[in-house]
């Protein structure tokens, strides 16, 4: 670093803001040579893209050509847990990680499946309206906060809008949000999985892609036009998650949503399509010499009652399995996690649609007929459109014989970033130089391997610290009276335990290899991570075992209930 200057440059699509007094400006911010070490000029770069080859691609097929700009929106879904400052404080692990490191089930946790629909709680509802009331200062209209699925755990989204402005937006959502709750005793935690055993939190991203005059290419329309460009613009999107996978699933990777992805309760970390079960038969008509119009069918859902209306609804339901489910109007990226910022999942979505219009436009320009290339693509690119359920125990083996990755973890997809194929289509879009892509892919490893690093010496700090001690107090009552001996059961051996792995985890994080960011990923993700599970599964144990009272740190029932009275 002994050659280093960056620059804040203002971000002329974003609106600057006040919020305390403090004019804020979004910038994009560079190195000396103009090298992006943001998330911020990536994502501009990739309007630029989607944008010039969204207009040839408009030129090539004759549809709206009076169009002089494509944008790029979001609608993210922010999702996050709630709780108690003063728990959140005591407990060194969400201090440090965002996560609970151990930490047993209260008996009632989420297996009613009822808190979705339960009152959100007072505290938790006062919260939710002054974050509402800021963020509508700030020109943000929180329109949707209820419950999610966990107890303690809710969810707010704010209108869409252009993407770049949308991020910003959820970036200042986190503020705002983390600040109001210091003001009432509270603390939000947007980790992917701050607590084993319920679910996780994501980020779900509302992307579409639309020009000025108010088109939306992901929504079939009325017009044949409408529907003749979004047949269209759906092979774009086949043609960029098929050819560049890897890529997309890599910009969803961390630490925390490898706790997240695959689980069954986010999509699987298998990239696949989702048009619905309708439009999938229209691929398959487009190959075989079909039109391309594409009518959307309408239906009600009628609940068979004089008091209540039937409902519009589309004629099938949404598949919420799915990493990239068509929502009627918008592709929703559902493998994002709650605590990334949206910015690089979105560089990516641009990118690789970028990447299937040129892809389209050169067929066209070429010479080919608009149907016979956009049939071309379908043909080449179905493999990516699934419409089954993606949590089922076939999707893995059908995917993989589908030539599909199932990039299962962290190192795994972040190994898989900066490939020749994947610098050669950045350098072309104009999103990232081949220099840039690798410095990308070290801060993604590195990323990770703190945050396990971090983790796991929190484990160990704490186990020592506090559960060791305890399990001592406990043990020692039922060892030193011959009469309470009965009464031990596997108080000792589990104790025992938990001091034996923790001493075997500390062993394994003296020998962290180093040199090599992507071999130390792999450390932590098969050597060091596993032994953190059996630490855990032993201190939650002995959390069941020893008496009342003695457990230092604030249960998962604490936590998870206290501020709902
Ligand atoms: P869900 O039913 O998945 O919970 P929500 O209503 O919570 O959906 O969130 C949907 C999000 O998608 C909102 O932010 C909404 O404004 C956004 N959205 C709607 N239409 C579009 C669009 N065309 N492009 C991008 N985002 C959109
Ligand atoms: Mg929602």
């Amino acid at each position: 670093t002994h050659t280093a200057a960056a620059f804040t440059t203002w971000d002329r699509s974003s609106p600057c803001f006040v919020l305390d007094n403090v004019l804020r400006v979004p910038c994009s911010f560079v190195t000396h040579l103009g090298d992006a070490i943001d998330d911020k000029t990536p994502l501009l770069r990739s309007n630029d893209a989607v944008n010039k080859e969204g207009l040839r691609l408009l030129k090539a097929i004759n549809i709206a050509t009076d169009a002089k700009c494509i944008n790029s929106f979001l609608g993210w879904e922010q999702e996050f847990f709630v709780i108690k400052a003063e728990h959140y404080n005591a407990r060194p692990d969400l201090v440090n990680t965002g996560r609970t490191l151990f930490g047993a089930l209260p008996t009632r946790n989420q297996q009613g499946d009822l808190n979705y629909f339960a009152p959100v709680p007072g505290s938790v509802k006062e919260l939710l309206f002054n974050i509402q009331t800021i963020m509508l200062k700030l020109g943000v209209p929180m329109a949707v906060l209820h419950n999610e699925v966990a107890p303690a755990q809710h969810e707010m989204s704010p209108i869409y809008c252009q993407a770049t402005f949308s991020c910003d937006n959820n970036v200042i959502f986190m503020e705002v949000a983390n600040a109001e709750a210091a003001k009432l005793g509270l603390a939000v935690l947007f980790h992917e999985k701050p607590f084993q055993g319920i679910n996780g939190s994501g980020k779900h991203n509302n992307w579409s892609v639309g020009t000025d005059t108010g088109l939306n290419m992901f929504y079939p329309g009325k017009t044949d036009e409408t529907r003749i460009l979004y047949s269209t613009a759906i092979a774009c999107l086949s043609f960029g998650l098929k050819q560049y996978n890897e890529m997309v699933r890599s910009s969803v990777a961390g630490a925390g949503n490898d706790f997240r992805l695959g689980a069954q309760e986010a999509p699987p970390a298998i990239i696949s399509l989702y048009p619905g079960t309708g439009f999938e038969k229209h691929v398959d008509a487009i190959i075989a010499g079909g039109e391309l119009n594409y009518k959307v069918e309408k239906s009600t859902a009628n609940p068979g009652a004089n008091a209540a209306m039937a409902a519009p609804c589309g004629v099938e339901d949404r598949n919420r399995t799915a990493p990239f489910p068509h929502c009627g109007n918008r592709f929703e990226f559902r493998a994002v996690g709650s605590s990334q910022n949206c910015m690089f999942p979105i560089t990516v979505c641009n990118t690789i649609m970028a990447a299937g219009m040129s892809e389209l436009s050169a067929k066209i320009e070429g010479g080919m007929s608009h149907r016979d290339a956009v049939a071309a693509l379908y043909k080449d690119n179905r493999s990516v459109i699934f419409t089954g359920n993606g949590y089922s125990a076939e999707w893995p083996i059908e995917a993989k014989k589908r030539g599909l990755p199932n990039l299962n973890t962290t190192p795994l997809a972040v190994g898989q970033f900066a490939t020749p194929k994947n610098k050669k289509l950045f350098a072309e879009m104009g999103i990232f130089s081949e220099q840039e892509c690798e410095a990308r892919q070290n801060v993604m490893f590195e990323n990770y391997n703190t945050t396990v690093k971090t983790e796991a010496e929190t484990l160990v700090q704490m186990i020592e610290t506090g559960i060791i001690p305890a399990c001592a107090t406990d043990h020692k009552k039922f060892a030193e009276n011959e009469k309470l001996k009965d009464y031990m059961g596997e108080r000792a051996a589990t104790y025992k335990g938990v001091k034996t792995e923790t001493d075997k985890l500390k062993v394994m994080i003296s020998k962290i290899p180093h040199g090599n960011l992507a071999k130390e990923a792999d450390y932590f993700c098969n050597t060091v991570k596993p032994q953190m599970v059996v630490i855990r599964n032993l201190a939650d144990k002995a959390e069941g075992l020893m008496e009342k009272g003695l457990y230092p740190y604030p249960t998962y029932e604490q936590m998870l209930y206290d501020h709902h009275s």
